[in-house]
């Protein structure tokens, strides 16, 4: 039976790699509801060419836009606006969500998907890291599978075995753009230098939370609420090829990795074929094509947004709210060149050293924090 997708963050780079495995795997995959912010000319034509139904633009508001787009695509049911977006995946027809929605806008989404009780296929990471104490709660008897590559390889790896069985959960880090740039150049570090990965092609955020490794921090979280283990028994290094994805070391001392080269089609496919495999050619592996596996220690003084992020973490309650709404904010200003790279961890502290801690935060306190925190570091500089 042809499984129906919910895609939501259809024009990310995340929403790419999903075409790419629907376009593959026809007789298993269908989507029946897309969703982005505004990039309609993008999303329209794949509508088309995907035989999409039904569409959902949260970020367009302007009405004589709307008439147009929908004068544009009449074969098309197109809405507007995030209530659309909730409304609709609390109504629509599909079996698993998929959603790749960037950064904290995605949090609402994972909410309504889970409050219906529907599969979902989690990209989101700030869903868990802002609301992982809700979700688990909301989750019920929904499987969230998760997208996020050492998330996926993590998942893999531990199979069916009892938590009591793992050890340790070991997250592994390309180490981002800036690895092995001198600590003395970090301060003329540009917004273009940053928006480099060296092993993935991500969307704008992920990939500068890759270069100051606040991307690892949140993966952490994520990791602790989707595999219910302590942080002291989650650990993250460096292995600057990305071939391994992660690790699960088990107590009788045996190390299980997933490898393949890096192209997230493949943890996007094993969400959605899960708890199958599908015949695919997308993602092949020449193992003696690969380079040299190596492993290095993440360093405090390359990294501080990672070590602080880790802090927040055990913290809990609203404080990684606080410091992924900061470092958001930080980057939007570090893109307008506003500014240093190097200023950033400092604009996050200031924001996180002004807050008071929410023990256990409901939905409206998440988000309500999330934008005060967003505007508070913003206003840090004058525009
Ligand atoms: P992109 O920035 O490439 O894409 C973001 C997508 O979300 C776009 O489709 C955008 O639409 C849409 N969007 C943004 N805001 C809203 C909103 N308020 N409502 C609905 N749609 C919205 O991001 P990525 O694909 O890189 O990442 C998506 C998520 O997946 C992130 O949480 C990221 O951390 C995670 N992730 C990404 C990885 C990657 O390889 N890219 C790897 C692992 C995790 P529009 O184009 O119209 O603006
Ligand atoms: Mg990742």
């Amino acid at each position: 039976m042809v499984k129906k997708i919910a895609l939501l963050g259809a024009t990310g780079s995340i929403g790419g790699s999903c075409f790419k495995v629907v376009a593959e795997q026809r007789d298993h995959l269908s989507i029946s509801l897309a969703a982005a912010h505004s990039n309609y000319s993008k999303l329209c034509p794949l509508a088309l060419e995907f035989g999409i139904p039904t569409l959902v633009f949260t970020g367009i508001d302007d009405t004589s836009l709307q008439a147009s787009i929908r004068r544009e695509f009449p074969t098309l049911r197109i809405y507007f606006g995030k209530d659309s977006l909730l409304s609709l995946l609390l109504n629509e027809d599909y079996k698993i969500a998929l959603n790749a929605i960037g950064g904290s806008n995605g949090i609402e989404a994972t909410f309504a998907v889970l409050s219906r009780g529907k599969d979902l296929a989690l990209a989101n990471k700030e869903s868990l890291v802002m609301g992982g104490h809700l979700v688990k709660k909301l989750q019920g008897n929904a499987k969230i599978l998760p997208v996020d590559s050492e998330h996926s390889a993590i998942f893999q790896a531990l199979g069916k075995h009892p938590l009591s069985e793992v050890e340790k959960l070991i997250i592994t880090a390309s180490g981002g753009a800036f690895r092995r740039t001198p600590l003395s150049d970090f301060p003329a570090i540009t917004p273009q230098m940053a928006l480099k990965h060296p092993n993935w092609d991500m969307g704008a955020k992920v990939t500068l939370d890759s270069a100051t490794m606040f991307n690892k921090a949140l993966e952490v979280m994520e990791a602790h609420w989707l595999f219910d283990l302590p942080y002291e028994r989650i650990d993250a290094i460096i292995h600057p090829q990305s071939i391994i994805h992660s690790m699960v070391q088990y107590v009788d001392g045996s190390i299980l990795a997933q490898m393949s080269v890096p192209d997230m089609s493949l943890p996007i496919l094993y969400a959605l074929s899960f708890p199958e495999r599908w015949d695919s050619e997308i993602v092949q592996t020449d193992l003696y094509r690969l380079p040299d596996l190596s492993f290095e220690p993440i360093a405090k003084e390359r990294y501080p947004l990672f070590h602080l992020g880790l802090e927040v973490a055990r913290q809990g309650g609203i404080l990684p709210t606080v410091m992924n709404a900061a470092v958001e904010a930080a980057m939007k200003l570090f893109l307008e060149q506003k500014i240093r790279f190097t200023d950033i961890p400092s604009l996050v502290y200031r924001t996180l050293s002004q807050t008071m801690q929410i023990t256990d935060p409901d939905l409206k306190t998440i988000l309500y924090t999330n934008e005060t925190s967003y505007q508070l570091t913003l206003g840090y500089v004058s525009h």
